[in-house]
Parts: C-alpha cells; sequence; structure tokens
C-alpha cells in the first residue's frame, strides 16, 4: 500500500460485483451479510463457467519454518473458508473436515520453528505411522499432517453463497466496457447498453478482469492466466484392489489425490491433480495431460499409481480443465485499484491455485474494510494482499 487508504464507506451500500465464482460470489456475501445490496453479473449461464466449475479441491495450509506470509495469510484463509462450510454446506456431500495428508516429497516443507497458536494444538504436525500407512506410502515417508483442511466442492460453496438475502445474480450478462457515470460506475456490454451501475464496483473476473481494467488509467495488476486439468473417474468402476488402496483422506505435495467425492450425476468419485501450463488461455481437456496426472499420481503416492494404471485408458478416464488467474507473489490482489485516481473501483481476483482457500477471506477483508470493522487480518499481511500494492506511482 503506497498509503493506508481511508476505511469506511460513505456512499451508499449498494454493489456491483463482475464475475459469480469464488471471489465475486465472497464479496457478495460479505456485503450482502451486513447488509449491502448487490447485483452479481456474470458472462455465463450459470455457476461454475470459470475455475470455480472445479470438481473439487482442497483447502490447506501452506506451512513453512519461519511462519512466512504466505503460510499465515493461507492459514487465515483456510480457516475462514471452514467456518464458511461450515456454516453454508452439507458435511458428507459438499464438503468434509477430512484432514490433508502432505508427502514430503523433497523434504522441503517444514513445520514452524515456533508455535503459531500459543493456545491451541497445532492443526499441522508431522504424520502418524498410521497416517502414512493409511495413505499407502511406505514407513519413513516424510509427511505432514494438517487437521484443519479438507475437501470442498467450489460450485456448492458459490451456490450457497450467492443465495445470500440481499445478493441479485444476473447470468449472460457479459460486460464488455467500465466507465464512469457521474458518482457511479457503470457496467457496459459490446454494443454500449448499460447492465448495472453502482457506486462501487468490484471486479471479480478472474484472468479476464484485465481486459476490463487495461484501458483505466493507472491500472498495474499483473494478471497472468494459468491453465490446469483434473482426472477423474467413478468409485464404481474400480477393482476391489483399487478400493482397497485408496488413502481414506486427501493427499498433496505433489499434485493432489482426493477419493469419495460426489460428482454432479450422483456418483461418488476420485480425482487426482492437477496440471500447471503458463501462457495459455484455453482450456480444453486434453489426453496429455491426462498422461501428465497419471505421472504425478504415480510420484505422490507410488503404490496407488501402479493400482490405477488401468484407471487412465480412454474409456474411463474423464476430465476437467480451467483457467486459474496468478499473480506473481502466489497472493491475490482485493481491495481499491487506486482509491484516490479511481474511487469505488475494487478488485478481488489472482487467487491463483488457492481460491478455496483464499477468496473466503478475501471477501471478508473487502467488507470489513468498507465497514470500517476489525479486519480478518493484521496490517501487516493486508498489505501483501492489498489491491494498490501495484498503483504506479
Ligand atoms: C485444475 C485446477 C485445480 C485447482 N485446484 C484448487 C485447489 O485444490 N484448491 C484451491 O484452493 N484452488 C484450486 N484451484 C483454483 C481455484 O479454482 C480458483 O482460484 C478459483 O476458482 C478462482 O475463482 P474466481 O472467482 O476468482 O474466478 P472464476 O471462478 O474463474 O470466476 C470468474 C467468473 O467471471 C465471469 N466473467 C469473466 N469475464 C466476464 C465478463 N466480461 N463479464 C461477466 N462475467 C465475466 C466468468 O464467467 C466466471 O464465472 C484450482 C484451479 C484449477 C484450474
Amino acid at each position: 500500500m503506497r498509503t493506508e487508504p481511508a476505511r469506511g464507506w460513505l456512499g451508499p451500500r449498494q454493489a456491483l460485483v463482475i464475475g459469480a465464482g469464488l471471489s465475486g460470489s465472497a464479496v457478495a456475501h460479505s456485503l450482502a451479510s451486513r447488509g449491502w445490496r448487490v447485483t452479481v453479473l456474470d458472462q455465463a449461464d450459470g455457476v461454475g463457467a470459470g475455475a470455480s466449475g472445479l470438481p473439487v479441491g482442497l483447502a490447506a495450509p501452506h506451512v513453512s519454518a519461519d511462519d512466512n506470509v504466505l503460510s499465515r495469510i493461507t492459514r487465515a484463509g483456510v480457516q475462514a473458508t471452514l467456518q464458511r462450510a461450515q456454516a453454508l454446506l452439507q458435511s458428507g456431500s459438499d464438503w468434509a473436515l477430512s484432514g490433508v495428508l502432505e508427502h514430503n516429497l523433497d523434504g522441503k516443507r517444514r513445520l514452524p520453528n515456533a508455535p503459531t497458536q500459543a493456545s491451541s494444538p497445532p492443526s499441522s504436525t508431522p504424520a502418524s505411522a498410521t497416517q502414512i500407512a493409511a495413505a499407502g506410502l511406505p514407513p519413513g515417508t516424510p509427511a505432514l499432517w494438517h487437521a484443519q483442511a479438507g475437501w470442498i466442492r467450489p460450485r456448492q460453496l458459490v451456490t450457497a453463497q450467492l443465495q445470500t438475502p440481499g445478493v441479485q445474480v444476473h447470468w449472460d450478462q457479459k460486460v464488455n466496457t467500465i466507465a464512469r457515470h457521474g458518482d457511479e460506475w457503470a457496467v457496459l456490454d459490446a454494443q454500449g447498453q448499460t447492465l448495472g451501475e453502482a457506486p462501487l464496483l468490484v471486479v471479480a473476473s478472474a484472468f479476464d478482469s484485465l481486459a476490463l481494467l487495461q484501458p483505466l488509467p493507472g491500472f498495474a495488476v499483473p494478471l497472468n492466466p494459468l491453465r490446469g486439468q483434473v482426472s477423474f473417474g467413478h468409485l464404481s468402476d474400480l477393482s476391489a484392489t483399487q478400493t482397497q488402496a485408496l488413502p481414506p483422506f486427501p493427499v498433496n505435495g505433489h499434485g493432489s489425490f482426493i477419493s469419495g467425492v460426489p460428482t454432479p450425476d450422483g456418483q461418488a468419485a476420485w480425482f487426482v491433480g492437477s496440471t500447471f501450463e503458463r501462457h495459455c488461455e484455453q482450456a480444453p481437456v486434453r489426453v496429455e495431460d491426462h498422461d501428465a496426472n497419471q505421472v504425478r499420481l504415480a510420484t505422490l503416492l507410488p503404490a496407488l499409481g501402479e493400482a490405477m494404471k488401468t484407471q487412465f485408458g480412454p474409456d474411463s478416464i474423464q476430465g476437467w480443465a480451467g483457467l486459474r488467474c496468478t499473480l506473481p507473489n502466489r497472493l491475490p490482489a482485493v481491495g481499491p485499484i487506486d482509491a484516490q485516481g479511481l474511487p469505488g473501483l475494487w478488485i478481488c481476483a489472482g487467487m491463483g491455485a488457492r481460491g478455496i482457500s483464499l477468496a473466503v477471506l478475501c471477501g471478508e477483508l473487502a467488507a470489513a474494510w468498507l465497514d470500517n470493522e476489525a479486519l480478518p487480518l493484521p496490517l501487516d499481511l493486508v498489505k501483501h494482499v492489498w489491491a494498490e500494492r501495484y498503483v504506479r506511482s
């Protein structure tokens, strides 16, 4: 942050949000829960058109020996997401506080040297011999256990957040241009028709935010696309041997493996992912990415990888691909783009590979800032996610 902008919102408590993914729905929920009137516009015809259409993902903390900025922010984010899931979602079908085993493959991941929460037991610990065995890993494999972690189906969270009283969603509304009309921000379609106006505009359209915001003077948030694919299959297609080899909890550390999660067709499935591909703005499902995910599984969980080989054939494997929106420091951008130059124009984007862990926290941060409440993060951490860190001086 150049200087700490004034907190609190003095205008009408009315907001327009572009994008109905994890970011936009989180901002909408946090504002509407505080009494704001919020309209969300999305170009798609329903939930899950962007990266938040991911069938399932993990909310799990990042740990480091010096408990660095990323570790502290993701821990706060995971906590906020799990609380939101507890409040809005159905445990077992929409999410699960399953715990996550992190296979510490190259031994790089280190638990904090000093306790992070003096009063409570640490939620991340070395994995026990029993947990390592349950994952199908050989005794002595370096691994961590994250107790405050689990899987979430992002579409379910988005849907629940958009159902907050005070939130109106309009689908099939592709925003082409952002313009200032008097004291309000207006968003226009390709024909120049006004789709909505409000004193506060929050752009939460992931990588597409760049095209909308780049024409504005001073905009310099360096958003990038990062394509990714998950591979999955139904549990009912597995043999008895394959079923016995499944770990009873998600495993991450080199991509991730999650099983027992319902798909929209009602069948439980297993999932492995994800690929990472820069400089790609399209997200078709690709055969070579299934191959890459098979190799990833063989590294993450070698015994399971061997057992599951037959499931990667073209007749059985299914896939989903999407575009993450990233920023160089792996942390998002939330808040005013330039409080002085562009008053009332905010962004919530750049969630990268951690939207499940970060979007709820970002929504709360935005709403708490606007309503001049206690912030959900200390100020020395807020400056690492605050969008104005990119203002050109
Ligand atoms: C393969 C893969 C695996 C992942 N795994 C995990 C994981 O395990 N854990 C985790 O935390 N995160 C994971 N992520 C990241 C997570 O999915 C994203 O960070 C998150 O979904 C981003 O949410 P968003 O709302 O910012 O963007 P999106 O979900 O992309 O939403 C943007 C919305 O904006 C709309 N939009 C775009 N342009 C316009 C416009 N001009 N007008 C109107 N609407 C517009 C789109 O239709 C879309 O609905 C993964 C991502 C991928 C791709």
